[in-house]
């Protein structure tokens, strides 16, 4: 049974609906059962997901490691875990819900499947369309990164650019797939959402954090990490529950703005002006369930600058990993919040690293880190800086 997260209405689980006449999106009631031990995110959480993928669709989603950051949890005075999703199949944690959502187009025997996305979706839905021996159509945002475009590209499919604003394109994209026979693997379709739910069970398997740090735009994520807590502690896993933390771009947070204004409805951002942008959604179609999740959970939201995300950019860094500025910003927030003392002192955090730096590439200064010289002169300069060391 699918159910509005709203209003309630139902809807047959057999649905592909994603969202209810109400327009706020659809979710799968709450799961309860145990977690197995051994195998695979799929094997290990399957009595808590809707569907089995198959080994033919699943390309080792998830399992991603917890890294503690050493150097960061010194500077910010707590326990800081990074949640690496940089390193799924295509690079995202869109993979984790990709995967279930095209399983179940499988299943029913969709013929045809589509995505709306600022990229990091498309590429994820393009690579298991692929792999089904599928054709997606991906609604891109007119002004992608090449490096995202050229993910699309290597996996084929038909992209088309739109320009004009992002936010209706969700909405255009469900008319269209309901005219057309198009199964839309967007950002919020329950299937995803259960997908997304797995990432909540590996922090729970490698220890529960106080805080959990989930950058934010459509909320699909945010949805999916919190159902996944929620049904651990409905089964008895937990007895209490992380403070979520919903991390947005300060250029595009129309779900912070509503959360300070004490707002329970979702404006639309005019004019989106931020480098973030895989979360950069100027009308969060589930929004408004996030700040409602945000209520129930005693939730912080909070925004983050450009300077800001790409300063936490190189603190990611400096513990190995190469995040892009829109999952940078958790990082970021957390350093905020350690100073506004909103979190306290030793805390453990979880910051999703929700995907890789290579997706969106631009140019940084390297002076200091570049020497140039003919081969013929390498040993001088070595004689040069060994002689720098020395006086
Ligand atoms: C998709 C995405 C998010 C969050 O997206 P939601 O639309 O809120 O599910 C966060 N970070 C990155 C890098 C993303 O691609
Ligand atoms: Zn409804």
């Amino acid at each position: 049974m699918l159910r509005c997260v709203s209003c309630g209405k139902e809807y047959p689980s057999e649905s592909v609906r994603h969202i209810c006449e109400c327009k706020e999106p659809l979710e799968m009631g709450l799961f309860s059962g145990k977690v197995r031990s051994g195998g695979s995110v799929w094997r290990r959480f399957r009595g808590f997901l809707p569907c089995q993928p198959s080994k033919k669709l699943s390309i080792f989603e998830g399992d991603t490691p917890g890294v503690k950051a050493k150097k960061l949890s010194k500077e910010f005075g707590v326990e800081l875990v990074l949640k690496n999703e940089t390193v799924n199949p295509t690079w995202s944690f869109k993979d984790r819900g990709t995967l279930l959502s095209l399983q179940r187009a499988m299943d029913i025997g969709v013929k045809k499947v589509g995505t709306v996305s600022t990229g990091n979706m498309g590429v994820s839905v393009s690579a298991y369309c692929k792999r089904a021996g599928l054709d997606p159509v991906v609604l891109v945002d007119h002004d992608i990164s090449n490096e995202k475009l050229n993910q699309i590209a290597i996996y084929g499919g038909t992209v088309i650019k739109v320009s004009g604003d992002y936010g209706d394109l969700y909405y255009e994209s469900l008319k269209i797939g309901k005219n057309k026979n198009i199964y839309f693997s967007n950002s919020n379709s329950p299937y995803r959402i259960e997908g997304y739910k797995t990432i909540s069970f590996e922090i729970e398997e490698r220890s529960l954090p106080d805080y959990v740090v989930i950058p934010t735009s459509s909320g699909g994520l945010f949805r999916g990490v919190l159902k996944g807590f929620v049904e651990m502690e409905k089964s008895g896993i937990l007895d209490r529950m992380p403070v979520p933390i919903c991390v947005q771009a300060e250029g595009c947070s129309p779900i912070c703005r509503a959360f300070d204004s004490h707002e329970k409805k979702i404006k639309r951002w005019h004019d989106p002006d931020t480098i973030a942008s895989a979360i950069a959604n100027p009308y969060p179609p589930g929004g408004e369930e996030v700040l409602r999740k945000l209520d129930d959970h005693n939730g912080i939201c909070t925004t983050v600058s450009n300077d800001e995300m790409i300063s936490a950019q190189l603190k990611i860094a400096s513990e190995g990993i190469f995040s892009q500025p829109a999952s940078a910003v958790g990082v970021a927030a957390v350093e905020k919040l350690r100073e506004k003392e909103e979190i306290e002192e030793g805390a453990e955090v979880v910051s999703i690293i929700t995907g890789s730096g290579l997706k969106h590439l631009f140019p940084r200064p390297t002076e200091h880190l570049e020497f140039s010289c003919d081969i013929s002169d390498l040993k001088d300069l070595f004689e040069k800086s060994r002689k720098d060391e020395i006086e």
